[in-house]
């Protein structure tokens, strides 16, 4: 008994580490009185809520990405299982608001902050990504082996319909970004998108080139969705509170402006040092923070050079 909890113990790191540097915390060893404060569930809209999970910035407090819950007539539907080691306090939150059971879980991507306690959930809930986002999973210790049959069934390629109604989803595929399978999840009846990491907070993104990422597409991605995707006023984000679509807009222009400026500053021959030194967009983009902005144009200064 002991060897298998050590064992698990194990297997959480591992699937931490290899997850993406710079977005997961720690291993937890169950979760800690900060990160159970920071976990609250809160009503988006009418049959629509939220479990926070903190920023990423406070490693103490955090459990993941922000969970979406969607109660519908015949179950509800998750996007995004936090941690590993969560799904226990995930379940608690939902039975503060119905006691309909878990049908489907929708992963907006495959990091391990936002996948990692599909596992709790069992085999028998439906659970569905796009297809990359299935690739990237196989490849993650917490989907191999024995563990495999936690693997999502049902993929998509660009565009999935779930229910109808006032229960209707669309999941959008619009191109890579923070990874290669990032899945926009539009509650339809309630205007309300959750896009998970392709707007995690207000920041340089995290570009995962080991999943497909890519800063040289983000900003078109972003633009994609902004004019492929009618009639949304809300939106859940990664790591942050709840965002209006002005907001998303602003962010789109923040990637095409950070983009543009690190571009510039290669061609100019600056190093990423000099080039973080110079660029700041936190001037002409209030309330955002450039904790990630070198390793952004770090990443950007890699996929250019690969071309
Ligand atoms: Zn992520």
């Amino acid at each position: 008994m002991r060897r298998e909890v050590a064992l698990g113990l194990l297997i959480v790191v591992g699937v931490l580490s290899m997850a993406g540097a710079g977005v997961q915390g720690p291993p937890q060893s169950g979760p800690s009185a900060a990160a159970l404060e920071a976990t609250k569930i809160e009503k988006v809209k009418d049959n629509l809520y939220s479990i926070t999970g903190s920023s990423v910035a406070n490693r103490d407090a955090f459990s993941g990405g922000n969970t979406a819950v969607f109660i519908t007539d015949t179950g509800v539907v998750i996007v995004d299982t936090k941690l590993s080691g969560w799904g226990q306090v995930i379940l608690d939150r939902i039975k503060t608001v119905t006691n309909k059971p878990i049908t489907t879980i929708i992963n907006t991507h495959t990091h391990g902050d936002h996948t990692g306690s599909n596992e709790f959930f069992g085999t028998s809930v439906e659970t569905i990504v796009q297809e990359n986002t299935k690739a990237n999973m196989e490849k993650m210790d917490a989907f191999k082996g024995d563990k495999a049959k936690f693997l999502p069934k049902r993929t998509y390629k660009d565009r999935m319909s779930i229910g109808g109604g006032k229960d209707q989803i669309e999941l959008y595929y619009f191109g890579p970004g923070h990874t290669n399978g990032d899945t926009f999840v539009v509650f339809t009846a309630l205007r309300t998108m959750h896009m998970g990491d392709m707007f995690p907070w207000k920041d340089a993104p995290f570009l995962d080139l080991s999943n497909g990422g890519t800063g040289v597409e983000l900003p078109k991605t972003l633009d994609k969705l902004l004019k492929g995707v009618k009639n949304v006023d809300t939106i859940i984000g990664g790591h942050l509170p709840v965002q209006q679509w002005k907001d998303l807009e602003e962010y789109q222009r923040f990637n095409a402006d950070l983009l543009a400026a690190a571009q510039a500053a290669r061609t100019a021959g600056k190093s990423v040092d000099e080039a973080a030194a110079s660029i700041n967009l936190t001037s002409k983009y209030p309330g955002y923070e450039s904790m990630r902005v070198k390793a952004a144009i770090q990443a950007i200064y890699d996929e250019l050079s690969k071309k």
